[in-house]
């Protein structure tokens, strides 16, 4: 009872940093540059060390959970399910933001387009994105926390392991379950901070795009939040209900601690652990948990491909461009896989805006357009990021769960 309490201190702890965080961002507006310089660097340390920490969290973690599963057959039989349902509601995100964006496209403003400039990454052809997932060697995915190497190595180490049989790995089982339990400890510590990180984040953000920058994107920000609510409300309230066994109020509720630390971080990588502990209290097994959630937060990015969807209506409609139907359906097929290339940290996803604008020929300077407020397009889609992934968990923890206690008794 002592440790629900203190457990719910942090939350509410991270509740007061962001209204704090929100106040004093717009009480500072006019020291936007101390905000900056002496502010934000705060949170930068904070968000280094979350960085530090997650390469090992997600290489244990996962390992951890195909190694406690004991059967390859049911590590693909989860894997499966959870793939499918990742691919299927970042799917529904993008065709929500393509629709919500062409409902709002008479309502953006005409932004002058001359004179944008963007420079856009080298952008790496389709072959060469699945050839990158497979490391060349054992060390660089970690020193690049290379995310979804990480998660190909963490699949042969805990496949390896499982093969080798349980009289021999008894031991090498017992070490990555220890490992597991200190790299935890120290994400635990490290997120005691979180409150002050929060804190030191989100103040900057607010004190630099004050509602003067806002106000002129204001259309399409707000394009997009609500099709991230839609999202979110309709679409994973509807499937944690029929799948998951569990109210949406329930599990809105449960994940409140997460989706506050998401907002305010706008990492899904940095969101792995708070969003581990809420599900497990919502009742979703450990072994599920451990390998579903780092997945996720990896590849399952649905706010993002919301996101990417807007976004190219709203460019497309500031240089005057008609998107056919064909590009659209393009624009589905790129956000789908540029959200499962973008790495869970802040900024990442108008990265990969970029590979979206040029599948269909839009130009990428317009990414000038959004660049400016993206951070707060960043909480909102990191938001539903997370929540995607937690909806997951419970269903396939659910449907395991039933699995189990059919084969029980028959
Ligand atoms: N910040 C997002 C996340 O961590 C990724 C993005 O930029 O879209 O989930």
């Amino acid at each position: 009872m002592t440790k629900e309490k203190k457990k719910m201190s942090l939350a509410m702890q991270i509740f007061i940093a962001l209204v704090l965080a929100i106040v004093a961002g717009l009480l500072m507006q006019k020291y936007a540059d101390f905000a900056q310089s002496y502010i934000k660097p705060f949170g930068t340390i904070f968000l280094n060390l979350v960085k530090f920490i997650v390469v090992p969290i997600v290489l244990f973690s996962i390992m951890c959970g195909i190694i406690s599963m004991r059967d390859i057959k049911k590590v693909g039989s989860i894997g499966l399910k959870t793939v499918v349902y990742y691919l299927c509601t970042t799917a529904f995100a993008i065709t929500i933001g393509l629709i919500g964006g062409n409902l709002f496209k008479g309502l953006f403003p005409k932004v002058a387009t001359t004179d944008l400039t963007y420079e856009a990454a080298e952008a790496t052809s389709f072959m060469d994105t699945i050839v990158n997932i497979f490391p060349s060697n054992f060390v660089s995915p970690m020193v690049e926390a290379n995310m979804l190497q990480i998660i190909v190595m963490a699949l042969l180490l805990g496949f390896a392991i499982i093969m080798i049989g349980e009289e021999k790995n008894a031991r090498v089982v017992n070490a990555c379950n220890d490992l597991n339990d200190v790299f935890m400890k120290c994400m635990e510590m490290i997120l005691k901070l979180s409150p002050i990180g929060v804190f030191c984040l989100l103040c900057p953000v607010i004190a630099s795009n004050g509602p003067a920058i806002i106000g002129s994107l204001a259309m399409v920000l707000l394009a997009a939040y609500i099709c991230y609510i839609v999202h979110a409300v309709v679409v994973y309230s509807i499937a944690v209900k029929a799948m998951g066994g569990l109210s949406p109020l329930e599990f809105f509720k449960g994940m409140l601690p997460a989706i506050m630390f998401a907002f305010s971080s706008a990492s899904s990588v940095g969101t792995l652990p708070i969003n581990m502990e809420c599900v497990e209290k919502m009742g979703a097994s450990k072994e599920v948990t451990s390998f579903v959630l780092p997945l996720g937060a990896t590849i399952n990015m649905d706010g993002t491909a919301i996101y990417q969807g807007v976004c190219a209506i709203f460019i497309a409609a500031c240089y005057g461009i008609h998107l056919t139907l064909p590009q659209m359906l393009t624009i589905i097929l790129t956000a789908t896989l540029a959200s499962i290339g973008t790495a869970g940290v802040p900024g990442a996803g108008m990265v990969m805006l970029a590979m979206v604008l040029t599948s269909v020929g839009l130009p990428v300077d317009g990414i000038a357009l959004v660049a400016g407020v993206d951070r707060i397009f960043d909480m909102g889609r990191t938001t539903v990021n997370i929540t995607g992934d937690a909806s997951c968990c419970m269903i396939v923890s659910n449907m395991e769960k039933k699995k189990e206690a059919r084969l029980k008794r028959s």
